[in-house]
């Protein structure tokens, strides 16, 4: 996950949590287990003061230039569900030569432009 501050209508992402082991991870899929990452979001929390709140997710593709599957779709469009209005996301995969980024908000998934050597 994703870990940072929001200022105004920037986020600013600080930190990313690692795989851990009990995630499910293959070349086309990852599947996060909710419990350590968690942890490490509340002590984000906390040791900031508050300030330091979840931003989104990332993961990795083995392409170089990553393309979200539908299911990257269709579970970056359940985070966004029972979220507070106004209080976007980010959506990051990392390609073995540059990052699709994507900032995930009520009305749309806005595509961010591409960084990276391509
Ligand atoms: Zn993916």
């Amino acid at each position: 996950m994703l870990l940072g501050k929001r200022r105004g209508n920037h986020l600013e992402v600080l930190f990313a949590t690692e795989p851990m082991i009990t995630d499910r991870r293959r070349p086309f899929f990852f599947e996060r287990e909710v419990n350590g990452h968690a942890t490490a979001a509340m002590e984000a929390w906390a040791t900031s003061g508050g300030t330091v709140d979840y931003l989104g997710e990332w993961h990795t593709h083995p392409q170089r230039v990553p393309v979200p599957s539908s299911f990257d779709r269709t579970e970056w469009r359940k985070l966004l569900s029972g979220r507070a209005k106004h209080s976007p996301l980010v959506a990051l995969i990392v390609g073995t030569t540059c990052l699709h980024v994507e900032l995930l908000c009520e009305e749309a998934q806005i595509d961010l432009k591409p960084v990276g050597r391509d």
